[in-house]
């Protein structure tokens, strides 16, 4: 009923209440109980707010985003409540501040129904990493939601929200959106702030946005960017309207050879983007079928960079400063070492000592350094891309959404993130588009990449696109 904010606000010129608003969200939580998409409802705080909201339209001071129910992903902060980045080693931790993405929202009158669950950390494509458990696929209840903000993603499909939040620093938002069928963006590097985010690897990490209209996800966008001064990465440049969209003209398109021939396609995603590109043929868009020929070297240029930093900002839970402690644990070095054993999992583990192995001495030059260097050619090579096209375009995944425990080995598992990380690696903001299905009628995503800071562009262009959903 209330599947996006038009709905919503709909509702309430019709005499509804964001409290009743919130009941069905909160009913519909209930209903999706199996899919494991909360490890927190705010049952008590949404309640609080929903009624201040109402009195706030009742006395004409609401903001923007009065009405509007937001999930949040389990490693955004938010004041007084709990956050753990679906980690044992942050199990009830709470939030001393509140990020300051979500806080532009809370500004305009947003309320936060619960946070959602992830991989531990952000780290994984298919939410089967979190301590907390699956999460299953609102979609089909046999498969995986992507990952890492699986819970986000599968917050908004199954209705038990307005929108979303989520981190995207390889694929996280996109590759979720691509297996829901919902629409997900990661801004530019820097577009919004990082402030309140529990940092994964720092130089790639962004918010991002879930919705079931490009409408919301532009305009929660558009409300959360901007400068902050606690955030030095974030940009000072003039937020533009992104939820105002422009009428598109003819545009340019980049696509990769080595995207359109590649062995991880399957036919379906092979056969709808090649038939998408022909659609924009027609209609006199100019598609440059160019080679990138970095696309093999992408992923490991990602694993060497984020499990550096993650190593490094991950550094900071050793069960002395905060979060889980091992009990039986006798003097400091062991303190740490059992902590840290006990409160990671496998999978947080693996990277951090990765990330530790490519940094050391002996090794740093042969991975770190080289890894910096190839990010550095990925970069220049993205621009030079854009210096004569307006957009990229891929397929966000490889395939539609798989079956849980399907996929056991870690290296097929992070080539889920091959069409993603580009947008990663180079900074460039990057949307999902729901605009495809395989034959079994289930979803998968188109990806859309634009100019740094082009997110207006980005928007615009994606609204034309949207015609060509195939439901
Ligand atoms: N799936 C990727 C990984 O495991 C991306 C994660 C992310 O974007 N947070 O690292």
């Amino acid at each position: 009923m209330y599947k996006n904010f038009a709905e919503v606000k709909n509702a309430i010129t019709s005499g509804v209440s964001v409290l009743e608003i919130v009941h069905y969200y909160l009913q519909n939580i209930e209903k999706n109980k199996e899919c494991n998409i909360f490890l927190e409802v705010f049952s008590d705080s949404i309640l609080t707010q929903a009624k201040l909201v109402d009195q706030k339209i009742k006395n004409k001071q609401a903001g923007r985003l009065a009405g509007l129910v937001i999930a949040i992903k389990d490693n955004i902060c938010y004041k007084d409540h709990r956050v753990s980045a679906s980690s044992k080693i942050l199990k009830n931790f709470c939030s001393l501040y509140t990020s300051t993405a979500l806080q532009r929202l809370l500004d305009e009158d947003a309320i936060v129904i619960g946070r959602t669950n992830c991989d531990e950390f952000a780290m994984g494509s298919s939410n089967e990493n979190s301590a907390y458990g699956h999460v299953k696929n609102p979609l089909n209840l046999n498969k995986v939601p992507g990952g890492s903000s699986g819970g986000s993603a599968a917050a908004v499909i199954a209705n038990t929200c307005t929108v979303s939040l989520g981190s995207d620093t390889g694929g996280s938002v996109r590759q979720p959106a691509s297996f829901t069928g919902t629409f997900g963006v990661k801004p530019t590097y820097g577009r919004v702030s990082r402030f309140g985010l529990i940092a994964y690897a720092s130089s790639f990490d962004q918010i991002g946005v879930f919705a079931n209209t490009l409408e919301d996800t532009a305009l929660v966008t558009e409300i959360m960017s901007g400068k902050d001064s606690l955030d030095s990465t974030c940009s000072s440049k003039q937020v533009e309207k992104y939820s105002v969209f422009e009428k598109t003209e003819k545009k340019k398109i980049a696509v990769f050879k080595e995207v359109l021939h590649n062995e991880h396609l399957t036919e379906d995603v092979k056969n709808s983007f090649s038939s998408l590109l022909n659609n924009l043929k027609n209609e006199g868009h100019e598609i440059n079928e160019i080679s990138f020929p970095y696309l093999d070297v992408l992923v490991p240029t990602y694993y060497v960079l984020t499990t550096a930093e993650a190593s490094s900002n991950l550094s900071r839970f050793d069960g002395v400063h905060y979060g889980y402690r091992s009990k039986d644990a006798v003097g400091v070095e062991e303190t740490y070492k059992k902590s840290r054993s006990e409160g990671f999992g496998i999978e947080v583990k693996r990277r951090i000592m990765s990330g530790t192995f490519v940094l050391s001495h002996g090794f740093y030059d042969a991975y770190y350094t080289k890894a910096q260097q190839v990010r550095r050619i990925i970069k220049e090579k993205t621009k030079e891309i854009f210096s004569n096209n307006d957009f990229i375009l891929s397929p966000t995944t490889p395939n539609s959404a798989f079956e849980i425990n399907s996929v056991k080995d870690p290296i097929q598992m992070y080539l889920q993130d091959i069409f993603t990380v580009h947008a990663n690696l180079s900074g460039n903001p990057a949307i999902s588009l729901p605009l495809f299905k395989d034959k079994d009628g289930f979803p998968f995503g188109l990806q859309v990449v634009a100019n740094n800071f082009f997110e207006k562009e980005l928007f615009s262009f994606s609204n034309y696109l949207v015609k060509f959903r195939n439901d």
